[in-house]
């Protein structure tokens, strides 16, 4: 079985609450097989919410012509598939999760997708939508080096030994790297910004006082090869 984030998603993995439709909503993730750009359609009217980053520009999902395919919003190409929606086109029409959060859409995954996976406390994202590229975690919990616990402070820095890095994007576009180190409720004790992968990484060693610590890297999976929808099927258009 495939982990979760690796398969395509289905009508359960919309977060409904950033859209208000037709009052009967059915939305589904999609992704041009061309250019990979991701939208998402209500099925029940129709109706193509073109830019995730802007939910007032919509489109029509049925094509202009008889006997024509709807084309992508982003690129124009047409579908291959008229009833690009059915099962077996999963795979070819639906983003995965780890896509949608590659994106910068993680905000519009259902919040069971919020993580890796059932199991693991992982965030797939953090707050902005920044993918998690990297995590560590440490053989006991620490609190930064030369910390000095005042015993009848209000605010007390708990130790932490869980760690992640998100990438991120600048004002000019460049890469920038969050480092976060989370409690057991997935809270941001600790965090800075870096502009490298390797300088997020040395903070483990520069405020922790850890020495070779094992980040582990987060590879985004190759996308699936045919379709396998995980649990709901959505209808085609015959
Ligand atoms: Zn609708
Ligand atoms: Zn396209």
């Amino acid at each position: 079985m495939q982990p979760k984030d690796q398969l395509p998603l289905t009508d359960q993995d919309v977060e409904y609450s950033h859209f208000s439709c037709c009052g009967d909503e059915d939305l589904a993730f999609l992704r041009c097989p061309k250019c990979s750009h991701i939208w998402v359609e209500c099925y029940e009217c129709s109706t193509w919410y073109i830019d995730l980053n802007d939910l007032r520009k919509i489109a029509s999902a049925l094509p202009s012509g008889s006997g024509e395919s709807p084309c992508c919003p982003e690129c124009q190409v047409a579908f291959e598939d008229e009833h690009y929606l059915k099962q077996s086109h999963a795979g070819k029409y639906r983003p995965t999760a780890f896509q949608v959060v590659e994106a910068g859409l993680g905000r519009y995954l259902a919040s069971h997708l919020h993580q890796i996976d059932q199991q693991t406390p992982i965030p797939l994202f953090i707050d902005d939508g920044a993918p998690v590229v990297e995590y560590a975690v440490l053989q006991q919990k620490l609190l930064p080096k030369g910390y000095q616990p005042r015993p009848h402070a209000e605010c007390q820095m708990s130790p932490v030994g869980f760690f992640i890095i998100a990438k991120g994007s600048g004002i000019d576009g460049e890469p920038v790297y969050w480092l976060r180190g989370l409690d057991d409720q997935g809270q941001t004790v600790v965090g800075d910004m870096y502009y490298t992968l390797e300088s997020a990484r040395e903070f483990l060693l520069v405020e922790y006082g850890v020495q070779g610590a094992s980040w582990v890297s987060i590879e985004p999976p190759p996308a699936p090869m045919a379709a396998q929808g995980t649990s709901v099927s959505l209808p085609g258009r015959d």
